[in-house]
């Protein structure tokens, strides 16, 4: 074991620290509907919660179902969705996977990582989190870029590829985790090991935290 790794039990013991810690971590997109979340997670990319948070419902108010959205002029869509960034992408991403779960699945999202992650704009990442809030299925754990930078950090992973992370987070977090370990480790990276500059001296890890790369 590299000296930079940290064991399953230590792995287990931080997540319970940091779980105890944000006790409020939860999925920050608003949604009333698996296909309002598929959007969401779609605008999310390189966006503030924020900031999706205030279209998505906008863009539902005009289009409120996956037949209008795939319906819709593109450039209107494109147009809503302007604030989030990459609008462009986004839109025709938005448009092409409300075509497919109108086309392939009957309008309903699909519930497999295999089927989802076909839809457009929708990688493993987003489909964990589907997967987990619409439903409540568990099999496997959503690394985005906080995860990404945390699990290197604390020592929780060897990798930096987030596909190659999850297959090592799969071996060695304890399964009740697997659900909340994204937005445990997103509440964290955000409040104090941000991206540039890590609050080191107050995080309630740091005498575990195998710091690598600070
Ligand atoms: S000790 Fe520093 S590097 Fe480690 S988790 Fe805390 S803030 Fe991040």
């Amino acid at each position: 074991m590299s000296r930079n790794l940290q064991t399953k039990k230590e792995i287990n013991e931080i997540i319970a620290i940091l779980d105890k810690t944000y006790p409020e971590a939860k999925c920050r997109l608003n949604y009333t509907s698996p296909l309002e979340l598929v959007v969401a997670l779609i605008l999310a990319a390189q966006c503030t919660d924020d900031m999706v948070n205030k279209v998505v419902p906008i863009l539902f108010k005009k289009y409120s179902n996956a037949e209008s959205l795939a319906n819709a002029d593109l450039s209107d869509i494109q147009k809503i969705v302007k604030s989030c960034g990459f609008y462009l992408t986004k839109g025709k991403n938005i448009k092409l996977t409300a075509t497919s779960i109108v086309q392939n699945y009957n309008n309903n999202i699909p519930d497999r990582i295999e089927e989802l992650t076909t839809l457009y704009g929708i990688g493993r990442k987003s489909s964990n989190i589907i997967l987990q809030e619409c439903f409540n299925k568990v099999v496997g754990i959503a690394v985005d870029t906080h995860v990404s930078r945390t699990s290197k950090r604390i020592g929780f992973t060897k990798s930096t590829i987030p596909l190659k992370q999850e297959q090592e987070l799969i071996k060695k977090v304890d399964i009740k985790y697997f659900n909340k370990l994204n937005h445990i480790l997103v509440f964290h990276g955000r409040a104090i090991c941000i991206a540039r500059s890590p609050k080191c001296s107050i995080c309630p890890i740091q005498d575990r935290c195998k710091k690598v790369g600070i």
